[in-house]
């Protein structure tokens, strides 16, 4: 059958836009479809940022690092769970993806590098107007070079050819013939079954369980991809990222105030509550009944502001309605706080052991007055002593649930595998649908960063090898 483009592209997210452009830059004509009713997929609601080490970015802000540096902490924190190979084509690839983006016009001002993740060394790369601002850029960039775009436009089945090359996509019911695809169409949080079956793990809070990406993903990659003898990469099953949030409105709660003091069920305090997010839930799951409480007093309610510093005292704060003083009065009322005018009447509403709360409050109170967490260390600015009745407790699990990592197995190309582990001819994967990038998530950026630098890659590959199958094809005719 003619072709109607050389690439198509499943799926307008950052993964998407990016495969989209690197795949015109290579010459090809290209489609990109999406199946919500705009662009911008959960890339638009997040906060954009890139997780990646030794770049010029870096180098503009003074902060050593290197690819090697990057790839060590890498893997050791995915316990080397993913194949090496992938991981340091990440780390390789990561710095010059960032400068490719802000050729295709992103902009990362040095001052805005941050420690997104466990360690030391500033690696979270945001750009100017977060996720929505990425996209916009990219998606006007996008235009001007000339890929066709349409949303509202479902991915339902892919085409092959008798060879079992992949050669279209059935979209909303139309056959649309293509050289390659590359799958970018996000993860499988918006569909609880497929939770259920790869990432069981994500469902432990139960009811409290909720996904802020988009609708529209539903995991379709995974019946896409099975329906032409693609296999999900093992090394990312049951693995993403679910954060700490209390039963509370539905919004994203990443970052937690400085005010915040948590014990769990035995009453004893267990973690530094500044932990960052990529290791915080699973703190908070680890502990006995996977909860916990935040306590707090009269004191720090009255002035709770939502304000959460998560980049350094110099740099703005995350605002998180949540724990705004107006919106804590409204749980409050509705049940959701629990309230007592001495400890032990909260210890007792809540279910902790008294004494343990007792020693681990006084505990905590001299560490503020102190201004030294000599058991946690917790930076102290902000924190408050838990002194002055009534006091408060809200019950925490990890509910948030940000993204999956259970993709189909990909290789350093960003082609998608078969069960004979060999690579479908014509098939890509890049974002949340590609698989093996990624375990565990190593701090703010490690989606958005794999998705620009797998999809840039996919978009590469797949724009030279449809157009060099376009030339054999011409030459054999
Ligand atoms: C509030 C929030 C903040 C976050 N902040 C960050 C951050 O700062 N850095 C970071 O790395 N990660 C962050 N994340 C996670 C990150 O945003 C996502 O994991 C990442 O953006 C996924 O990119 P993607 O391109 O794979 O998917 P998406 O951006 O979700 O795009 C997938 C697209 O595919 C479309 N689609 C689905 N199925 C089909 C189909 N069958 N046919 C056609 N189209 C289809 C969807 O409509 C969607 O538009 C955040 C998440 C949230 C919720």
């Amino acid at each position: 059958m003619d072709r109607d483009y050389d690439v198509i592209v499943v799926g307008g997210g950052g993964a998407g836009h990016c495969a989209a452009i690197a795949a015109r830059e290579g010459g090809a004509r290209v489609l990109l479809i999406d199946a919500a009713d705009r662009f911008g997929g959960t890339t638009a609601a997040s906060g954009g940022v890139f997780y990646a080490g030794g770049t010029s970015v870096q180098k503009a802000a003074g902060v050593e690092d290197s690819v090697e540096a990057f790839f060590d902490h890498y893997m050791t924190f995915n316990h080397w769970l993913i194949e090496p190979c992938i991981g340091r084509r990440y780390c390789e690839e990561a710095g010059p993806t960032i400068d490719w983006l802000i050729e295709q016009g992103i902009s990362y001002d040095p001052k805005d590098l941050y420690v997104a993740g466990i360690e030391t060394t500033p690696r979270g790369h945001q750009p100017s107007g977060q996720g929505l601002g990425y996209i916009e850029t990219l998606h006007n960039r996008a235009a001007s070079m000339g890929v066709e775009l349409v949303h509202s436009t479902r991915a339902e089945a892919l085409l092959a050819d008798s060879e079992g090359r992949i050669c279209g996509v059935r979209a909303s019911g139309f056959d649309l013939a293509c050289g390659a695809v590359i799958l970018a169409c996000g993860g499988l949080g918006g569909n609880k079954e497929l939770l259920q079956r790869y990432y069981p793990d994500a469902l432990r809070a139960g009811d409290w369980v909720y996904y802020y990406g988009v609708s529209t993903n539903q995991g379709d990659y995974v019946a896409l991809g099975e329906s032409v003898g693609a296999v999900l990469a093992n090394s990312s099953l049951n693995h993403g990222i679910v954060l700490r949030a209390a039963n509370f409105e539905r919004m994203p709660d990443a970052f937690v105030e400085p005010w915040h003091m948590f014990v769990n069920k035995r009453g004893r305090r267990f973690v530094n509550e500044l932990a960052n997010y990529a290791v915080l839930g699973e703190i908070i799951e680890a502990q006995p009944g996977s909860h916990c409480f935040t306590i707090f007093d009269e004191d720090a309610f009255a002035a709770a502001t939502g304000h959460a510093p998560y980049a350094g005292p110099d740099k703005p704060s995350w605002y998180n309605p949540n724990w705004a003083n107006d919106f804590l009065m409204q749980m409050l009322e509705r049940g959701k706080m629990h309230c007592a005018d001495t400890l032990d009447a909260l210890a007792d509403t809540i279910g902790v052991h008294k004494g343990a709360l007792h020693t681990n409050i006084q505990r905590y109170n001299q560490f503020v007055c102190d201004g030294c967490d000599e058991q946690f260390f917790k930076p102290m600015q902000g924190a408050r002593p838990i002194a002055n009745g009534p006091f408060y407790a809200v019950e925490m699990r990890a509910s948030w649930l940000v993204a999956t990592s259970c993709g189909l197995q990909i290789d350093i190309h960003s082609r998608v595998y078969d069960e004979n582990d060999k690579p479908i001819p014509g098939l890509y994967a890049a974002g949340e649908s590609a698989g093996g990038v990624s375990a565990y998530y190593i701090g703010g950026g490690n989606s958005v960063g794999p998705g620009a630098v797998f999809g840039r890659i996919a978009g590469r590959h797949a724009a030279a090898v449809a157009l060099a199958e376009a030339g054999k094809a011409r030459a054999l005719a």
